[in-house]
């Protein structure tokens, strides 16, 4: 539990001046390769009758609002793919809350918080290596904008930060796993430079299998090097309603949760599509070389202590 005294002291460290400078750096960074690249910002929703399922343990977030049950944002996936339906655009993001309420064991990785923001990224008519050299771009930008703009607070902070060589490498989960076991995740985290790509994870119904291979998904995140661990999971998009059905049964999401979403998919109407999304808390994390995602939130929500304010 965070009691008054603490939290006093958190948010009077004299190190979180830094931090803040080179959050705001990195996200002026991250909105201006949006503008350049003609990604439209939409905002964010907190409330909605259907989220992401998240599928691993957590808390149900959901209240009851008139009668109907709203939960709130686990991500905007659903969102971003159906704002795809405008044809006046085909790139949207948006700076999204999320409130995901993890078991408390989570507490402890360094990189969960139940409420955090992520920069969450869709594209139509697009495919993964689109996607791909898109964030690569934009993790450039945001490294060789904090890096000249914030040399000081880096030195302050004792953080030498290094312009990563692009394209960033990528790797198949499958054969780091062959090779480093299942721990290959924080494994190659620690042992990478750079920030890298994994690319096929078994996930939601949202991800699209590949139609030849089965059990291969299109789908990837982006780790942070020096063992900062994930950074951002997304993936080619299912369209088809059959498709989505099918991964809902294998994955056991309850349709129920879904009829809306399914209503759309079995009218042909849900765009093809590719996207992910960035933690913003986790990329200051890894910027400012912190130990954990709660040395660089104000607020911090770890995942099983009691909050203060
Ligand atoms: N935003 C992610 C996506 O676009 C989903 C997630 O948050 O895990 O796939
Ligand atoms: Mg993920």
């Amino acid at each position: 539990m965070m009691h008054m005294q603490e939290t006093v002291l958190h948010l009077k460290m004299t190190k979180m001046a830094h931090i803040l400078r080179v959050q705001s750096a990195a996200l002026k960074a991250v909105h201006d390769y949006m503008y350049e690249n003609g990604v439209v910002q939409s905002m964010p929703v907190i409330l909605s009758p259907e989220t992401d399922p998240l599928n691993h343990p957590h808390f149900d977030a959901s209240i009851e609002y008139y009668g109907q049950k709203l939960h709130l944002t686990k991500s905007m996936i659903l969102h971003k793919q159906l704002a795809l339906l405008n044809e006046g655009f085909d790139k949207i993001y948006i700076m999204s809350p999320n409130v995901r309420l993890e078991q408390g064991s989570l507490g402890e990785t360094g990189r969960h918080l139940f409420e955090f923001t992520q920069v969450d990224i869709e594209l139509k008519d697009a495919d993964k290596t689109d996607f791909m050299a898109f964030v690569d771009g934009m993790i450039a930008s945001v490294f060789s904008f904090v890096k000249s703009e914030c040399a000081d607070d880096l030195k302050a902070l004792g953080r030498r930060l290094r312009m990563p060589e692009l394209p960033l490498k990528v790797y198949e989960s499958e054969d780091l796993k062959t090779q480093y076991g299942d721990d290959f995740e924080r494994i190659v985290s620690e042992r990478e430079k750079d920030p890298f790509w994994m690319l096929n994870f078994k996930r939601e119904f949202y991800d699209r299998e590949d139609k030849e291979r089965s059990g291969y998904y299109h789908n990837y995140d982006v780790f942070w090097p020096e063992g900062y661990g994930e950074a951002l999971s997304g993936g080619e998009r299912e369209w088809e309603h059959r498709e989505i059905l099918r991964r809902m049964a294998e994955r056991k999401t309850d349709v129920g949760s879904y009829k809306r979403y399914l209503e759309v998919a079995s009218t042909g109407l849900i765009p093809q599509t590719v996207g992910g999304g960035l933690g913003i808390e986790r990329m200051v994390r890894f910027l400012t070389g912190q130990t954990h995602v709660r040395d660089v939130a104000l607020f911090p929500r770890v995942p099983g202590e009691r909050i203060a304010f």
